[in-house]
């Protein structure tokens, strides 16, 4: 995802070269694509449930191949997780293998009660709860939900709070959230949230309201960025777009505060296991082309390691990807799923990439 983090404690991720190798220690796993919201922006564009999710049985499977072939963390998330009734079935099967654990949910189905078995029974490290704005008004507009439900989810924040999980808020970035984005992270320091993650949709999935593809909003986050700046208890600033060291709103901020570029793990150091098995890259990037297998009829270590996909990722020079730009070896060619957006191409051009914007290539 192309995210920018304001982290006021240290959390997950270290920022270390992304294009260094290794195998993916890290799955993204979307439990199911059913989901009791119908946000404007939805990266898998969940709705009703895929008719062929992977059963408990095969859940648990998958569970113990990811921990023979070294996975040590999988971030769950949908459609809405809580949605699948055996959720923490799945949670506990990870936890005897000593797989951490990191929910991504809108917070609605969550009680102080579940929360409390989740501490005591899986090992689970974090939530990251939609929030987008702290006005009902627009938090309906935007999740498509009646207003008491920015309510329900600002309880879920005190609840994962006072369970003492690592909390993070996310915002997807759009005309309508950019107002609200100084409040939030008022409130994250009041509240002792220790991440707000700004997401910049993809286009992929359903993304209504959005700024067109190539629009770059992070000029727009200046101001953000000068307010986070001003707060005592800031730590750092990560970011997730794997050209961001390359951008000047960027660079500027570099001068200031510690910033970690985490960059791009898709298909290198992490993989996102969809509801009804199919491998693909990241999260955003779920097509025919960028498929890398499915956990049901294949192999996962194939699937993880030895996909075209993944070569692809890991080489993107032996594709003609960004010939000739220098910083190919530690930038990995841009976001590919935007660059599919953009061009229809698995091997296209990044155009969002602010070198490519300073000096077009032919
Ligand atoms: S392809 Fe990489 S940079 Fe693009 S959205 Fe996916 S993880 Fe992020
Ligand atoms: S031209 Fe390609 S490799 Fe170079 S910085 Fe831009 S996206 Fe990255």
């Amino acid at each position: 995802m192309l995210d920018v983090k304001l982290k006021f404690q240290p959390g997950h991720a270290d920022g270390k070269d992304w294009m260094s190798g290794g195998p993916v220690k890290v799955l993204f796993w979307n439990v199911t694509r059913s989901c009791n919201f119908n946000c404007q922006i939805c990266f898998s564009n969940s709705g009703a449930p895929d008719p062929d999710e992977l059963t408990l049985p095969e859940a648990k499977t998958l569970i113990r191949r990811a921990h023979e072939l070294g996975v040590v963390d999988v971030i769950i998330t949908g459609g809405e997780p809580f949605m699948r009734p055996d959720l923490l079935e799945i949670l506990s099967c990870m936890a005897e293998l000593g797989i951490t654990a990191r929910i991504a949910t809108n917070g609605s189905l969550l009680t102080e009660k579940l929360v409390e078995r989740i501490r005591r029974e899986t090992r689970t490290t974090s939530f990251l709860i939609s929030l987008d704005s702290l006005d009902p008004c627009i938090y309906s507009e935007i999740h498509r939900v009646p207003p008491i439900q920015l309510e329900k989810a600002l309880e879920a924040l005190r609840f994962v709070r006072a369970h003492d999980f690592h909390t993070t808020v996310s915002i997807r970035l759009t005309p309508r959230t950019l107002p609200g984005i100084i409040d939030i992270v008022d409130r994250a320091a009041d509240e002792g949230w220790a991440t707000i993650s700004l997401q910049r949709p993809i286009f992929s999935g359903r993304v209504e309201g959005a700024w067109p593809p190539m629009f770059d909003v992070l000029p727009l986050l200046e101001p953000v960025f000068e307010h986070f700046l001003s707060m005592p208890s800031r730590w750092r600033v990560e970011t997730y777009m794997p050209w961001a060291r390359y951008h000047p709103v960027i660079q500027k901020l570099e001068e200031k505060i510690p910033v970690g570029h985490v960059g791009c793990g898709a298909a290198r150091g992490i993989a996102v296991i969809q509801p009804s098995g199919r491998v693909v890259p990241c999260v955003c990037f779920d097509v025919p082309a960028s498929a890398m297998g499915n956990v049901r009829d294949q192999d996962l270590r194939a699937i993880l390691q030895e996909s075209p996909v993944r070569a692809m990722m890991k080489r993107p020079q032996d594709y003609g990807i960004c010939d000739g730009c220098i910083h190919l070896s530690t930038c990995g060619g841009g976001c590919r799923a935007t660059a599919f957006a953009l061009s229809g191409n698995l091997a296209g051009a990044d155009e969002t990439c602010p070198l490519r914007r300073a000096a077009p290539r032919q």
